[in-house]
């Protein structure tokens, strides 16, 4: 054992301990649903990406026993070897059709796509703008390209503008940001970043992880939302949300985009294809999706029911209609306290605090789902107006 590594390392462990803490993971019992199992309790889940709460949907979870009983749990091989099946291509064309796009491209995580998207197009004769807000992957996947590399302000569409001007001399300019932010839950000024992306010659790049299924009158995501249907160049996103929770991440846009991703991205290429009863339920989640328009419509009266309740009840909600609800509690470990407190009342949701917000913009971040009841949200807001009361008696 390299003793110089570990006494490093241990060091680094203490001092995290001992100033932030480190992190745990919450072990949470029994299948994904409106409600999960912690230790002896069952808590109302509000913490949860399953947005039209399809992740336990009877259907979803026979797709995937079939897809195991018939083609088995892994394949043992990467795409490009004798890793694809059929479900597959048939997984591929149903993200397409659902987002609105010629074809998609599979990979094991959104993670993955993209950490793999960027480099496969770009060389360092482009220019990549970057959103200061957008997720770690999109951060981690741009790092990997040669291309020139610019942050713009979050939504700061006049300092994205300068930036362009600076780089007209660039072969390809890409734009690049989340559809929604997990953070704030708010939705990137997609109006001005394709105006200016058509102005400037630029293509333009959404990860959709949090609105693909969720936005949109069909569930095609961020660009359907504002009406901008065929004016996102590439699009990325997640099969772990709302499309049935389980795992893969896509790249959609035109043919030539996708084929250049099956020749040469590498995250693509060198790593395992997709378990079949993954894509299975995946298959079968992006159906229940498309043919149960009243899911979304659920899932934004749940939302606006709960932001109302939340507000009247005296809380600071950030504007916004997505099922993210970011309950801005500032300030030291308030935010920590109110989130033991509902836990403590039955209800799971989880506080973020510095580093993952800055310091004084301290939250809770509560996540609706259509699969909640009535009861489940009223249960929930009236804990929340007891954890206000001890908060103020505090
Ligand atoms: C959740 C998320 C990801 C990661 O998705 P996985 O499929 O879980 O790897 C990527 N981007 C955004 C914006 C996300 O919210």
């Amino acid at each position: 054992m390299n003793t110089s590594l570990l006494d490093r390392l241990r060091a680094e462990l203490d001092e995290r301990g001992a100033t932030t803490g480190l992190r745990r993971d919450l072990v949470v019992s029994g299948p994904q649903g409106p409600t999960v199992g912690v230790g002896d309790e069952t808590l109302v889940n509000l913490a949860s990406n399953d947005y039209l709460g399809v992740a336990s949907d009877p259907e979803v979870v026979e797709s995937a026993q079939r897809a195991l009983r018939d083609m088995g749990l892994g394949v043992t091989a990467g795409r490009v070897l004798c890793g694809t099946r059929a479900i597959h291509g048939e997984l591929e064309a149903a993200i397409a059709e659902l987002v609105g796009a010629e074809d998609a491209a599979l990979y094991s995580s959104c993670f993955d796509a993209n950490l793999g998207v960027f480099n496969a197009l770009l060389d360092g004769s482009d220019a990549v703008f970057s959103d200061a807000l957008n997720h770690a992957s999109l951060i981690d996947g741009i790092r990997l390209t040669q291309a020139h590399r610019r942050v713009f302000a979050h939504a700061d569409v006049d300092q994205l503008e300068r930036q362009l001007v600076e780089c007209v001399d660039a072969r390809h300019r890409l734009i690049v940001t989340d559809g929604v932010f997990s953070m704030d839950g708010d939705v990137a000024p997609l109006p001005q970043l394709a105006e200016l992306a058509w102005r400037y010659d630029a293509a333009l790049v959404v990860d959709d992880s949090h609105a693909t299924g969720v936005l949109g009158a069909t569930g095609a995501g961020t660009a359907e939302h504002f009406g901008l249907d065929g004016r996102v160049d590439v699009l990325t996103g997640t099969l772990g949300k709302a499309l049935g929770g389980g795992a893969g991440g896509f790249v959609a846009g035109d043919r030539a985009v996708v084929e250049t991703l099956r020749q040469a991205s590498r995250s693509y290429i060198f790593t395992n294809a997709m378990a079949p009863p993954l894509a299975a339920a995946a298959l079968t989640a992006i159906r229940i999706v498309r043919e149960r328009p009243g899911l979304r419509e659920r899932l934004a009266a749940n939302t606006a029911w709960l932001r109302g309740a939340l507000r009247d009840l005296g809380y600071e909600v950030l504007p916004g209609g997505h099922p993210i609800i970011p309950v801005m509690v500032r300030g030291g470990t308030r935010a920590r306290d109110v989130a033991e407190a509902l836990r403590a009342e039955g209800v799971l949701v989880f506080a973020l605090s510095h580093p993952v917000v800055p310091a004084g913009e301290e939250r809770i971040r509560v996540q609706v789902s259509a699969a909640h009841t009535a009861d489940q949200l009223e249960l929930a807001a009236a804990a929340f107006g007891r954890a206000r009361d001890a908060l103020a008696a505090a």
